[in-house]
């Protein structure tokens, strides 16, 4: 044993203040990181059950509670889906765009994304999808794409959000028609932003009629350049709407939150 320590100086605490305590991970959400993996990697497939909460549990030597917490965790984060009844149970979920969707709308909420910066990414990615859907255009999806065209401008919808989602379809419907997608799944992610951004604002003003007709015209005709133009000046005119949306947005979030903390 070393005795010269006992002359030593006693040391200072020299500890800096910005470190934290190690926390280790919860038994539920280690849990959940397993189950993930192996949805993941294909161990279980969409549609399969995952083992009964007690099978589970005795898998992984843990208690029920916390296979039931990771459990309620990856049903949030859309892996799985929750059935009940007797031929009840946790149930792989196809992974689809709406995740990725969802994803993008809670940043959004979170304060992560912004609207100018998706006004900015659509300004350059919605004008390719449409050049590329021209390339594409099939029988279906000429057909498709008129149907979406004429229900818009009838104009009859019962609510906002059924008014909302018939005025994004063509946007929709050229996002699958591009073949990329990445794209794709960017474009059905903006939508699901800007849909609710525009519920929660009640936003009456977005789309002046017709304003998908001359893409789409583009578009049958099979003409990428000019489906390219049609897309960019509507996306530069919605670019207003967008704006004065994420005002009312942002004023509305305020008032909120002050209401809140009253
Ligand atoms: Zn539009």
């Amino acid at each position: 044993m070393d005795t010269r320590l006992g002359k030593m100086k006693k040391p200072r605490n020299r500890i800096p203040r910005q470190f934290k305590p190690i926390q280790q991970l919860r038994l539920w959400e280690e849990v959940a990181e397993q189950l993930k993996d192996s949805i993941l990697s294909g161990d279980f497939k969409p549609g399969d059950k995952l083992p009964s909460e007690r099978e589970l549990a005795e898998q992984f030597k843990v208690g029920r509670i916390a296979i039931r917490e990771a459990l309620r965790s990856i049903t949030n984060s859309g892996f799985v889906t929750m059935r009940y009844g007797a031929a009840g149970g946790a149930f792989v979920t196809d992974l689809t765009f709406n995740y990725l969707a969802s994803a993008y709308v809670d940043l959004f909420l979170s304060d992560k994304i912004s609207i100018p910066e998706l006004y900015q990414a659509r300004l350059h990615v919605e004008p390719e999808i449409a050049r590329l859907a021209a390339q594409r255009v099939t029988p279906e999806y000429a057909e498709l794409l008129t149907k979406a065209l004429e229900a818009e401008e009838l104009q009859a919808h019962a609510s906002l959000p059924e008014d909302i989602d018939s005025k994004q379809t063509v946007h929709l419907i050229l996002a699958e028609m591009c073949g990329n997608r990445f794209f794709e799944g960017f474009a059905r992610s903006m939508m699901a932003v800007l849909r609710k951004v525009a519920v929660t604002v009640k936003a009456d003003y977005i789309h002046p009629e017709g304003a998908h007709r001359p893409i789409v015209e583009a578009v049958l005709a099979k003409d990428p350049v000019g489906a390219q133009e049609a897309m960019r000046r509507h996306a530069v005119e919605f670019g207003e709407a967008l704006l004065r949306m994420d005002k009312e947005y942002r004023q509305k979030a305020r008032g909120d939150s002050q209401a809140v903390s009253q």
